[in-house]
């Protein structure tokens, strides 16, 4: 079938298919195609990686365009948002408009409602919904990318039902959802009322094989030989076999998927001797440049390291680098630059940069359930595999595995070339799925009782995995109980509804308890913070007697500074660091790990500062809780430091993070404190210390600098400088002497020209102004390297209402 065969697209779709080289569809185009694809038919497509399916995607939402309807394509990760969007610009010409939503959980987003293809995560979407979007209700169209996520315990519940909602919300919905080869890909397309197309067909032969001894064993039981002297490893040696090609087009690039993010970094570090010499003095020359970039990008050591690693020909990639970074890197190896990425599998997880060889080099990774090293699943290596094979390029891919020992080979033959594929089983029945799921379909008006709730549940995959309903019932019933405990719903008559509270808890799409968390911190500084008042002033009142007070009174004194005897401030309720430490705690947050010498480390800073910490600690002896409150002080710790401007590098050192960590931590804290800001002014209490410690984690700030960098264009280290040369907010950014704004902007007149501008200055020119003498002020060693993350944070931060896709979720589908 060829592109012009295809009815129902925009006029001019097809040339272009064929000027980008789609003379053919690929069959299991042809296939979704045959089943009404283009008409506006359901489907789900369960094929290989790199087989083609994001074209099968963009028929199907360039038709629904042609017909007036919105389409919505749902991304796995939101690092991926992005690239998407690239991938769909080219379809601007054509008046596509697109938006890409990742942000801000409590917008309703309503600037997307004119454009024609949304890409969002499924988190955004299921925050929409609960917002009510306005657009929601014009969606003719809903890709689902990567749908055998529903089987992922964290993130599966929530596509699961947000495709629920939207299929609820309009019946006529076209579902085209795309799986990696699955075993049961028939039972999404049950639960979806699709069609199916499923097939293991690929554009590109696929070998795969193991590697021991002196030679790659394929599945067809050929033999390659790759020597590999006693000594040596197999990796490097394997990156070399694939370099030394006869021709330049017989050479070929490798990438090697590790199972953390040091591993990645240690084996790119070595594999530049074996790229490094087969470098031309042109490659050379422009992978210099793209190092100069990578530094520019921001000045931590991972940056440095990556930057080294690049002049060399090889480069590592995992969630921990910025977003940046990740895609200098892809593109470079693309463009066949780069000869080899070591890689963590967020590579593998949709972003398209096929290789000549894969070397599945870690199939185990530690899990903590587990209690140790477990194997992969066989469906996450074979989306590692899959990137073998650039078609057009390679005449085949190859994909091997690394084997020690006999035994070994054998058990990597068994686990993931021989065997069948895996199934994928909804993880919906699980507690905080539910917990977060019912609050928001009971405060949305999806269900108004719990026969209709149960009725929504019923339509689920998971129910239609399951003979029996009994578990989601009994698990339905406990969360309702929980709900209700804590004020979130009420049920009256059999109507369910949601509280106040409880309709602020899911607009700002807080896992319930999170929110429940929150409250009781806050309450509990402010009780406490009552009976010191009482205990230390003559302020005492009528309810102090019995240690409690009303809300309202908790307001009148939650952020007051307690005074001792004399003028000295003692402690001011609720500090940064407490409220920190109190949305670590939180399910929401990803707390930092506890490394070996953390718990000693992190128990003692518990006792130095547990009057801040705003509940009370948990006994040493109660291990899991223990440890649990103190990943959540050390993630807190992390915070406090990035808000008294300590530098990325130092945190990155400090809590061995990598840049994208810190960000996401960011996001996610100024996200969390946002909330607790919201849910204190309901409940009466004061907000704004709640508010002043979000600004501050937000721009990475001392209070004395939040009005600076409410400037656009100031950063963290622009106002540091600004202020250390005595220009202390805004308003003095509008009458300072130029000269002394130049030096503290390092004299950078175009920069500083913006920024004055941005303060509302009428006089901005640089122009024959030169910068004030004195010494170069350095409050931050950066280089000079003002495009760094701090900086571009301030200006995400400015931007958020707007787009944000500069983030990364930190850990999201990495190992470490
Ligand atoms: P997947 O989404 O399945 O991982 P992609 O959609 O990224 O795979 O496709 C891999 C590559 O194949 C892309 O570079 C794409 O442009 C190309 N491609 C897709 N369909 C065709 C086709 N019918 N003919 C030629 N190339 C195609």
């Amino acid at each position: 079938m060829e592109p012009d065969d295809v009815s129902g697209l925009p006029p001019g779709v097809s040339d272009k298919l064929r000027a980008e080289g789609v003379t053919e569809l690929y069959p299991p185009q042809e296939s979704a195609v045959n089943t009404g694809l283009t008409d506006g038919e359901s489907l789900v497509a369960s094929v290989p990686t790199a087989s083609g399916k994001t074209l099968i995607a963009e028929l199907a939402m360039l038709a629904a365009i042609e017909r007036g309807e919105t389409a919505l394509y749902i991304v796995p990760l939101r690092a991926l948002a992005s690239e998407k969007r690239t991938e769909f610009e080219r379809w601007e010409e054509f008046g596509v408009d697109i938006g890409v939503s990742t942000g801000n959980y409590d917008s309703s987003g309503e600037w997307l409602a004119s454009r024609d293809i949304i890409v969002a995560t499924s988190e955004k979407v299921d925050s929409l919904i609960r917002n009510d979007a306005p657009w929601i209700d014009q969606l003719g169209c809903v890709v689902s990318d990567e749908v055998h996520l529903v089987n992922d315990r964290t993130r599966g519940p929530t596509l699961e039902v947000t495709l629920g909602k939207l299929r609820q919300r309009n019946s006529d919905l076209q579902v085209v959802a795309l799986s990696a080869t699955i075993g049961n890909a028939d039972a999404i397309a049950n639960w979806l009322d699709a069609s199916l197309v499923d097939t293991d067909w690929r554009p590109i032969e696929l070998q795969m094989g193991v590697h021991y001894g002196n030679a790659i064993t394929f599945n067809d039981d050929s033999q390659q030989p790759v020597p590999v002297e006693s000594g040596e490893r197999q990796t490097p040696a394997l990156v070399a076999d694939t370099l030394a090609g006869d021709d330049e087009d017989d050479q070929g690039s490798t990438l090697v998927f590790v199972n953390s993010r040091r591993n990645a970094e240690s084996a790119a570090k070595r594999l530049c001797e074996v790229t490094a010499p087969v470098l031309t003095t042109e490659e050379r020359a422009s992978l210099a440049e793209i190092a100069a970039s990578i530094r520019g990008v921001s000045d931590t050591e991972t940056s440095e390291t990556l930057a080294t690693c690049v002049e060399e020909g090889a480069a590592f990639h995992h969630a921990g680098l910025a977003a940046e970074h990740r895609s200098l890197v892809e593109d470079a190896f693309r463009d066949r630059q780069l000869k080899c990425i070591a890689a963590t599998p967020t590579l593998a997880a949709g972003v398209n940069t096929p290789s000549r060889r894969v070397i599945v080099r870690d199939w185990r990774r530690y899990d903590s359930e587990y209690g140790g090293m477990k194997p992969l699943d066989t469906l996450e290596v074979h989306q590692m595999m899959g990137r073998a094979g650039r078609p057009g390029l390679d005449p085949y891919g190859e994909a091997v595995l690394l084997a020690g020992d006999n035994d070994t080979r054998d058990e990597l033959f068994d686990r993931y070339i021989d065997a069948d594929l895996e199934s994928v089983r909804s993880k919906l029945a699980s507690e905080p799925a539910l917990r977060t799921h019912v609050l928001a379909t009971i405060a949305t008006g999806f269900a108004r009782s719990r026969t209709e709730l149960l009725a929504f549940l019923k339509k689920t995959l998971y129910a239609t995995q399951t003979d029996t309903n009994g578990r989601l019932k009994t698990v339905t019933d406990t969360v309702l109980e929980y709900l209700k405990r804590n004020e979130f719903i009420t049920e009256d008559d059999e109507t369910l509804s949601a509280t106040g509270l409880g309709h602020t808890v899911s607009r700002l799409y807080l896992d319930p308890m999170s929110a429940a968390t929150i409250i009781d911190g806050l309450q509990w500084a402010a009780k406490n913070e009552t009976v010191q008042v009482n205990a230390l002033s003559d302020r005492s009142t009528e309810h102090a007697a019995d240690g409690f007070q009303p809300a309202s009174e908790f307001a009148k004194s939650a952020g007051d500074t307690v005074h001792e005897d004399g003028d000295e401030p003692a402690v001011t309720y609720p500090t940064a660091f407490g409220l920190y430490q109190l949305v670590c705690r939180t399910p929401d947050m990803y707390e930092l790990y506890l490394k070996s010498g953390d718990k000693e480390r992190f128990s003692q800073v518990c006792y130095e500062r547990e009057a801040e910490l705003l509940e009370r600690t948990p006994s040493e002896y109660d291990d899991v809780r223990f440890e649990s409150w103190l990943s959540a002080l050390k993630t807190g710790r992390l915070l406090e430091d990035w808000a008294d401007e300590i530098s990325e590098d130092q945190i990155t050192e400090r809590y061995d993070v990598g840049p994208g960590d810190i960000r996401g931590k960011v996001d996610t804290a100024s996200w969390l404190l946002g909330a607790a800001e919201q849910l204190a002014g309901e409940l009466g209490m004061k907000t704004k210390p709640i508010a002043d410690a979000r600004r501050r984690v937000e721009d990475g700030v001392k209070e004395e600098l939040l009005d600076l960098v409410d400037v656009r264009g100031i950063g963290r280290k622009r106002a540091r400088r600004l202020y250390d040369s005595g220009i202390e907010d805004s308003a003095a950014l509008r009458t300072a002497e130029k000269g002394i704004v130049l030096r503290a902007l390092r004299g950078r007149r175009k920069t500083a020209e913006r920024i004055l501008e941005n303060a509302g200055r009428s006089d901005t020119s640089m122009d024959d102004i030169d910068e004030a003498p004195g010494d170069s002020i350095n409050a931050d060693a950066d280089g000079g390297a003002n495009a760094n993350v701090a900086e571009a944070t301030a200006e995400t931060q400015q931007n958020r209402d707007v787009d944000d896709d500069s983030g990364n979720q930190a850990g999201l589908g990495d190992f470490s």
